[in-house]
């Protein structure tokens, strides 16, 4: 965190400096309670008043009842909360407004303070028409691309209510994360991009982008092996003919043994088999396992009759002159192509299908709070 610029600070008062430490920052004249925010060499004394901060705040008001008034103690420590948030909120309580950050004048990692501190002592309806009207969000309010997204946005949006950006950024979130170890812990992120780290996001949304993951993952394995256990159960030639009273494939083993030979080298390719796997077990995101299946080319055969083909040659002029049209002539005439064949592995719908279903890790309790959060 970067220090606010104490020196240009109009309400410095040169009288109270602390051995060691930071002058005071004096909010209120008369302010009759001093809090230390922060710790060590970064601590900022800041003077306000008890009743102005019982106002700002439902949690500061349980603090500074009847029962602090009592004690007497005229300096209360704040060491967790970060000190440029600490003195933003305190500036708006105190009705000095002058002092505020400007349009788009606060950086992500501010704004996400701001946040932290806005969700502790729930100060959000104070903050808000300040929010709006500087505009200190809007900056990163679309910002949506899973590579250069702040997945902490999450715990912005949840404190201040953009439901809608919160919803965008979670489920972009479900698509694009990978997990990988790191010495015996797991790591959530983005390939390329940030990681997601639990201490930065509202809670239980990370469980839910892991769990809605998981699941796209796992119902897109089961679409491969289902495709595999398909082929395998054969009748998979549409190419078929009549032998004596019966309707037959000849060519059913060939076809089958390209379809499924060229589906299972890409599964072994993707670590996907022989053992078949789950969701929880894949630690690629669902985009590029999507991309990966979606891209997969299965492969068919042609089958030859040759005592057509040979007739149907013979039967051709030896001035045939436009040469790209003999696969076609002969396609008709003893080469059956079987690309219908291969539609039996569909993996590009089937994808398709599952990405389009997966549902928002947006939690009913997320949008209720959110909700709550954006009535203030
Ligand atoms: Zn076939």
């Amino acid at each position: 965190m970067t220090a606010p610029e104490l020196e240009s600070a109009p309400s410095v008062h040169d009288d109270t400096t602390i051995p060691g430490g930071r002058q005071t920052i004096v909010l209120h004249d008369f302010g009759d309670v001093t809090l230390l925010v922060g710790t060590g060499e970064t601590q900022q004394p800041v003077l306000t008043s008890s009743s102005t901060l019982r106002l700002a705040s439902p949690v500061w008001r349980a603090m500074f009842g009847q029962r602090w008034a009592e004690s007497e103690s005229s300096e209360v420590p704040f060491p967790d909360d970060d000190v440029e948030a600490m003195l933003l909120v305190l500036r708006i309580a105190h009705l000095r407004f002058q002092e505020l950050p400007q349009k788009h004048g606060i950086s992500f990692n501010s704004l996400l303070n701001l946040a932290f501190v806005c969700d502790k002592y729930d100060l959000v309806r104070m903050v808000r028409p300040f929010l709006d009207l500087h505009c200190w969000a809007q900056p990163f309010l679309h910002m949506t691309d899973p590579k250069t997204c702040q997945p902490a946005w999450l715990f912005i949006a949840w404190t201040f209510g953009y439901s809608e950006s919160f919803d965008a950024l979670a489920k972009r979130l479900v698509r694009a994360v990978a997990t990988s170890d790191m010495d015996g812990r797991t790591i959530v992120g983005v390939t390329g991009g940030p990681e997601l780290q639990a201490g930065t996001l509202p809670p239980d949304i990370l469980e839910s982008i892991l769990r809605v993951r998981e699941d796209a993952l796992s119902a897109m394995l089961q679409g491969c092996y289902a495709c595999v256990d398909k082929v395998l159960q054969g009748g998979v030639c549409k190419v078929k003919e009549m032998k004596g009273h019966d309707l037959v494939a000849p060519s059913e083993f060939q076809c089958s043994s390209m379809i499924l030979g060229s589906f299972l080298s890409q599964l072994i390719t993707m670590g996907l088999y022989p053992t078949r796997k789950t969701g929880a077990e894949i630690s690629s995101s669902v985009n590029s396992i999507q991309i990966s299946l979606r891209d997969t080319k299965i492969l068919t055969i042609d089958s030859h009759n040759y005592a057509q083909i040979v007739n149907h040659g013979q039967g051709l002029s030896r001035s045939y002159g436009n040469r790209e049209g003999i696969r076609e002539e002969y396609l008709k005439h003893g080469i059956t192509s079987h690309s219908t064949c291969g539609e039996i592995i569909d993996i590009a719908a089937m994808v398709h299908q599952v990405v389009s279903q997966m549902p928002s890790p947006t939690l009913e309790s997320h949008r209720r709070h959110m909700e709550e959060q954006a009535k203030k």
